[in-house]
């Protein structure tokens, strides 16, 4: 219910494609029909007119050459009871075109005086209109009304002399009715008004329909994408009817196997951490099974295993320290804590720490700065980075080894380079080290303290610090990791 006024409010404001489409297939379709309907009836109109008035013109034309003929002008008397014959049926010519046309027709003699009027009310009045004078200066006019729906005209009675020269006798003022037309019109009208709505309503549903189809492969996608986003599907979808519906399809089966692959490092490292956490917890319960198990147990074999114990606590300890700075590294993206930080200064703080480890392989430690550099950077997370690149270097160094850490910068980044005389990582493990719990030799790393977590704790750190951190290495020659970090921080 929700849904479907949702959707009718789409479809409201004009948000939904489909009423977009809708609405312009509509006016694409209706305004050509109307505009159209609109000239065709107006141009008969005019046309219409033009077609009755020429006609009526014509038969004027030899009317008044019958009255310039039989010196109408000059000798008619409507009063007269012995009217001449040839009169008479001009008379009788006028009356029939005058009710042929529905109409009246005046003949107007040269001062301007009615000499004939069809309808017999006029005669003897003097005329002085404007289109009459106008004629009697040689312009022929016509003038359609539509409002009282008649069409007036105006038709010299010309003669000529036989030197050639015409002058204008006298006018006729003639108006006719123009009750063919507007007949002829509604009807044209009715018609186009029926066609008009057929036309309508045919658009409409075409356009329904149409839009519908257009739009009908959006509606695939939402309803694809629904059932992956309610769990009826994990297949990729694939809505193939246009470029952009591929397009959404490509992206949102990108996204979800973006999303497949968070999920499943998800669960392997859920089951990463519970493994590593079991690893210390059963040794301990191995351990003290076997204590409890010797009631008679001497004092040094209980001192040896609580110390074995101690060290698994230990163990277990340092995995959910440093788990806690990895969740930590994941979280504080917005909350770094920049501050001006000497990194020469730091480098010596945690290389004086480091020493201890260093000298019990007998580790020779050398800092090398070629400037001093100051950078904004988040100086615990800062003496993470250099603290874990430092200790592996310690780590996985050969008795009487060196370490190297470099210091270096140019105007934008500086660089942090540690180079050890170490046993080297193999190739193919390479692409894998910072993966959480990723160990190249796994006994050996265990033995001497390793969680697999450090280097993956070291590269959050450099990114949130949008720096760069690569690694050459080469097996039992030695490795050197280099981190580039820019010398002002960059948020976003
Ligand atoms: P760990 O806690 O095991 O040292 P790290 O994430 O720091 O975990 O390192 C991952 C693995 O990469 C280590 O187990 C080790 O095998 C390898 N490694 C890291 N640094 C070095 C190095 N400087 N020389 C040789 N191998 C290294």
């Amino acid at each position: 219910m929700k849904a479907g006024f949702e959707k009718i409010w789409e479809v409201v404001r004009m948000r939904s494609l489909r009423a977009r489409i809708f609405l312009i297939l509509i006016l694409v379709g209706i305004i050509p029909t109307v505009i159209m309907e609109m000239v065709i009836v107006q141009t008969y109109e005019v046309k219409g007119v033009e077609q009755r008035t020429n006609m009526v013109q014509g038969q004027l034309k030899v009317l008044a050459n019958h009255l310039v003929a039989n010196e109408f002008l000059a000798g008619y008397n409507p009063n007269s009871p012995d009217k001449l014959e040839s009169y008479k049926v001009i008379e009788a010519e006028l009356d029939m075109l005058a009710s042929l046309y529905e109409g009246r027709v005046m003949i107007i003699g040269p001062n301007y005086k009615v000499l004939l009027d069809t309808y017999n009310i006029a005669e003897g009045r003097t005329m002085i209109a404007e289109e009459v004078v106008k004629c009697f200066k040689g312009e022929n006019l016509t003038n359609y009304d539509s409002e009282f729906g008649y069409i007036e005209m105006t038709t010299p009675i010309v003669s000529t002399t036989d030197d050639g020269d015409s002058t204008v006798q006298g006018v006729m003022l003639t108006s006719i009715s123009d009750s063919t037309i507007t007949s002829t019109l509604r009807s044209l009208n009715r018609n186009a008004m029926a066609f008009e709505i057929i036309t309508i309503v045919l658009i409409v549903v075409f356009s329904f329909i149409v839009s519908g189809t257009l739009t009908s492969p959006f509606e695939r996608i939402t309803k694809a994408i629904t059932e992956v986003k309610e769990g009826y599907s994990n297949e990729p979808i694939s809505v193939t009817s246009y470029s952009e519906t591929v397009h959404i399809s490509d992206a949102f089966n990108q996204l979800q196997s973006r999303m497949k692959i968070i999920d499943d490092s998800r669960k392997e490292f859920v089951s990463n951490v519970s493994h590593e956490l079991k690893t210390p917890l059963t040794s301990m319960k191995v351990l003290a099974d076997s204590l409890i198990s010797q009631p008679e147990a001497p004092a040094e074999l209980y001192r040896e295993f609580m110390e074995d114990i101690a060290t698994e606590i230990d163990r277990e300890n340092s995995i959910i320290t440093d788990l806690l700075s990895l969740t930590k590294m994941d979280m504080s993206k917005q909350d770094l804590n920049i501050t001006s930080v000497n990194i020469g200064d730091l480098a010596e703080i945690i290389l004086k720490r480091l020493r201890p480890i260093a000298r019990k392989k007998d580790v020779e430690l050398i800092l090398e700065e070629t400037r001093e550099i100051v950078a904004d950077v988040d100086e615990v997370k800062m003496s993470l980075i250099m603290n874990n690149l430092v200790e592996n270097a310690i780590k996985y160094n050969k008795e009487h080894g060196t370490v190297k850490v470099t210091l270096d910068a140019d105007i934008q980044y500086f660089t942090f380079t540690v180079e050890d005389s170490g046993c080297g990582i193999p190739e193919d493990s390479l692409p894998h080290i910072y993966e959480r719990f990723y160990r190249v030799d796994k006994s050996h790393s265990r033995e001497i303290g390793g969680t697999g977590l450090g280097l993956a704790i070291t590269r959050s750190a450099v990114l949130l610090h949008r720096g760069t951190i690569t690694v050459s290495s080469q097996e039992d020659v030695g490795s050197i990791f280099t981190v580039k970090i820019p010398l002002n921080y960059v948020g976003g």
